[in-house]
């Protein structure tokens, strides 16, 4: 099925304002909610379709991108395992909280609170860390086993917090809402005042007798070891996110995330240069006239290259094929050998001489306009 234009579907302009955007989710979002339209498969399509046009719309660089190559242009984003794919439900519901500001769930006042029947789920907070990796491990991808302590949930209870996973009483106070209203007359009218319940906390739900592993909490902090694929050619300051390996919260819901953040360890002697590696290469001032066969470094092991005889310093060889993948499959890039030829810096009285000797030879005069490209031209040809 062809995707609609995300501005047609909250309908807006295309140079709307960041605020007239979210103001039209906002009346877009309640209008296809859920709540309001039980059982209504053609209300919860638009409603998905409205969340996830407010997830690019919503998001300055998104948006760049989405008018730049519409739909094309949001597919798999740098890094991330998701990449493109549809909105889960829980996605778009943890998105609400900036757009109706407060904490939660901000549909219960728009519909007069569902009571007991809310499923709105709660979503655990996210975790994140930090993953150095090797050279060798970013050009070819690593299985990398990350420990974490996280929330998960508690197994005696079952994550509700009561003794045994004993059914919940709800709150006498609030009635199971949560919120206490207040009415009060004013010279200028009734005002209503809502408040979180003092009782439950906001929960509706009160434990009587708490669930002794995790002290009512529903959840345990426990250290667990996870596997993660790491892609090849990911990048310093690149996230990954693995969906549900976060927090679960208190009390039950939806995990959060684990996010991943890439750092880079440098490597002594391959410098990264996007896809591309650079190699400084050494070589004698004999071996720039005679020529030879030289080892060097890939991320792939050794290999053999050939210097021409007469090969000037700062000349760029390059071995195609030889850098990093790009992480959007765009390829891969190549090694890039600079060749520096090295200038003894002491000699002996007979090295000395062997040279003078050849000082006045006119094949040691520099003749840089006989064939030999510039520093600049080379430059041009290599970026
Ligand atoms: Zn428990
Ligand atoms: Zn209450």
């Amino acid at each position: 099925m062809a995707k609609r234009d995300y501005y047609e579907i909250l309908g807006v302009s295309r140079d709307a304002s960041p605020e007239e955007i979210k103001k039209a989710y906002r009346k877009t979002a309640i209008k296809f909610h859920p709540d309001k339209n039980p059982d209504n498969p053609e209300a919860e399509d638009q409603f998905k379709e409205a969340a996830e046009a407010y997830e690019v719309l919503g998001d300055a660089e998104k948006r760049q991108r989405y008018d730049r190559f519409g739909h094309d242009g949001m597919r798999g984003g740098a890094g991330g395992f998701g990449g493109g794919g549809g909105m889960s439900m829980d996605d778009i519901f943890s998105q609400f909280g900036d757009i109706f500001g407060g904490s939660g769930s901000p549909f219960e006042s728009f519909f007069g609170g569902g009571g007991g029947g809310g499923s709105r789920q709660r979503r655990g907070s996210n975790l994140r860390i930090k993953l150095k990796l090797t050279l060798d491990e970013i050009a070819h991808g690593v299985e990398k086993k990350i420990k974490v302590k996280r929330y998960i949930t508690c197994n005696t209870c079952g994550g509700n917090g009561a003794e045994n996973g004993t059914a919940l009483r709800t709150c006498p106070t609030c009635n199971g809402s949560g919120q206490i209203r207040k009415v009060v007359n004013t010279m200028l009218g009734q005002m209503v005042s809502t408040n979180t319940c003092g009782n439950c906390g906001g929960e509706g739900k009160i434990i009587d007798r708490r669930c002794g592993t995790c002290k009512g909490e529903g959840r345990i902090l426990e250290e667990e070891v996870i596997p993660v694929k790491i892609p090849e050619g990911v990048g310093e300051g690149m996230q990954l996110s693995m969906s549900g390996k976060g927090n679960v919260p208190k009390r039950g819901g939806v995990p959060g995330d684990l996010l991943i953040v890439i750092e880079e360890k440098e490597d002594e002697e391959l410098k990264r240069d996007g896809t591309n590696i650079v190699y400084d290469l050494y070589i004698s001032l004999i071996d720039a006239a005679l020529g030879i066969s030289v080892e060097v470094p890939t991320i792939d092991g050794k290999v053999k290259i050939k210097i021409d005889p007469g090969t000037q310093s700062g000349k760029i060889l390059r071995l195609r094929g030889k850098g990093i993948q790009d992480i959007n499959g765009y390829g891969k890039g190549d090694q890039l050998i600079h060749v520096n030829v090295w200038t003894p810096k002491t000699l002996s009285s007979d090295e000395k001489k062997t040279l003078e000797s050849l000082r006045d030879s006119p094949n040691f005069q520099p003749q840089p306009s006989k064939g030999d490209k510039s520093f600049f031209e080379r430059m041009k040809e290599f970026f």
